[in-house]
């Protein structure tokens, strides 16, 4: 047997092609494989199916993986070829190696998919020695292909939650199953109309937005808007995680401005005043402790807020949560710190949603996990910080996407026998 049919068979091609020739070029770190049809083959139309003679060829190379450390290429001329059916015309055939303009075989965009989910894209690009552009181009295409074969039609608590590609800029709205505990969708933007789209999306995958009975968000008013035009049926809620957010943000903002007061006193505290106290190292506690006792500080204010606001939610029902949040709210309201006056007008025109946690047993715990998640999204996006690549990365940390089905159909044909 030559080497080249050697080859054929560990990359497991069928005739009609075979392997013809392999190029191994020891000062470049490269093998050259080309791949060539028999003389004669013929190929089913990729209209009707029809076998059909070729026509002319293109000339294709793809990335294959990695023989030890040489770069390995396939290199093949595709045939168009002419129907017997004159209605399909002359058509480019598809091979069984690659998807369609990919340069890259069935069995690299595997690797690519699996690395994915453990590695920041960068990292990945230098490893497997492709710019990073093309690897977004393989993430894109795999993951528009597994949401394709979602099916929502199950959906009916949802969560929505936004985040910023760039600090403070490229918004984007992520929607949950909070059922699922998966990520739906995701749309850049933070407005009422990127409820319109989920809607839109939800339908497009055999969901119903009648059916939505619960919807979990944050106490902004686009989203408020948009939920309700949307879900007439759902409950809304103001869960848990969205509202210590919004009070961990008010915390930060003061602490920020006052640390300009006093730098000697707050420099370098922010985590000391924004970590839960159970996380502390004893010298972090010990530090926030003499903070707290040394100066009439509104940060520190702000943080005794922010604690037995985290309290209300150890309650055990409604009355006992609402019991604790008037008295949390009565202390809140009469603050001499404007920024906690104004969270305590937040909670009091959400009052009822707020509550509402207690009535439902929606999993808000999902999104403050799920949130983390989408941070570790955006480190494997880096560099690369548009909202269409942290999209991507968030379905593919959090969507629970079904990729093995998509390779299932197709990569046995080369995979090594
Ligand atoms: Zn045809």
């Amino acid at each position: 047997m030559q080497p080249e049919a050697l080859f054929g068979l560990a990359l497991g091609i069928t005739p009609p092609w075979e392997v013809t020739s392999v190029v191994f070029t020891k000062e470049a770190n490269r093998i050259d494989l080309t791949i060539d049809f028999q003389r004669g083959a013929t190929f089913p139309c990729p209209v009707c199916g029809a076998s059909s003679p070729v026509h002319d060829t293109t000339e294709k190379e793809w990335r294959h993986l990695n023989f030890f450390q040489y770069e390995a290429y396939l290199h093949a001329r595709v045939p168009r070829v002419k129907c017997p059916n004159n209605d399909c015309g002359v058509k480019l055939i598809q091979v069984p190696w690659a998807r369609a303009n990919s340069g890259f075989t069935l069995l690299f965009e595997a690797l690519v998919m699996t690395l994915a989910r453990d590695l920041p894209v960068n990292v990945m690009a230098r490893l497997l020695t492709v710019t990073d552009n093309r690897l977004w181009r393989v993430l894109d295409a795999y993951v528009a292909k597994a949401r394709d074969n979602e099916d929502h039609s199950a959906v009916s608590r949802i969560g929505m939650d936004e985040t910023s590609a760039k600090k403070g800029h490229n918004y984007v709205t992520l929607f949950y199953d909070l059922d699922q505990r998966k990520l739906l969708f995701g749309t850049p933007g933070k407005d009422h109309e990127t409820v319109t789209e989920f809607a839109a999306d939800l339908i497009k995958h055999g969901g119903d937005p009648e059916q939505i009975t619960d919807v979990a968000i944050d106490m902004s008013k686009a989203f408020i808007k948009g939920a309700k035009g949307k879900f007439p049926h759902a409950v809304l809620t103001f869960d848990h995680f969205h509202v210590i957010q919004l009070m961990t943000k008010t915390l930060s903002k003061i602490r920020a401005e006052e640390s300009r007061l006093f730098p000697e006193i707050l420099n370098k505290s922010r985590y000391l005043f924004l970590k839960n106290p159970e996380n502390l190292t004893s010298e972090e506690e010990q530090r926030l402790n003499a903070i707290i006792a040394g100066q009439n500080l509104k940060s520190t204010e702000a943080y005794l807020h922010k604690l037995n606001l985290q309290n209300v939610y150890f309650a055990e029902n409604r009355q006992e949560a609402e019991a604790l949040l008037t008295q949390w709210h009565d202390q809140a309201s009469a603050s001499r710190v404007p920024l906690i006056r104004k969270m305590a007008a937040t909670v009091k025109a959400h009052w009822s949603g707020i509550l509402g946690h207690f009535d439902s047993n929606l999993n808000s715990g999902f999104l403050e996990g799920v949130n983390s998640l989408i941070q570790a999204a955006k480190a494997r996006a880096r560099g690369y910080r548009n909202t269409k690549n942290l999209i991507t990365m968030a379905y593919l940390i959090a969507g629970k996407l079904k990729f093995d089905a998509l390779f299932d159909q197709k990569v046995h044909t080369v995979q090594p026998t």
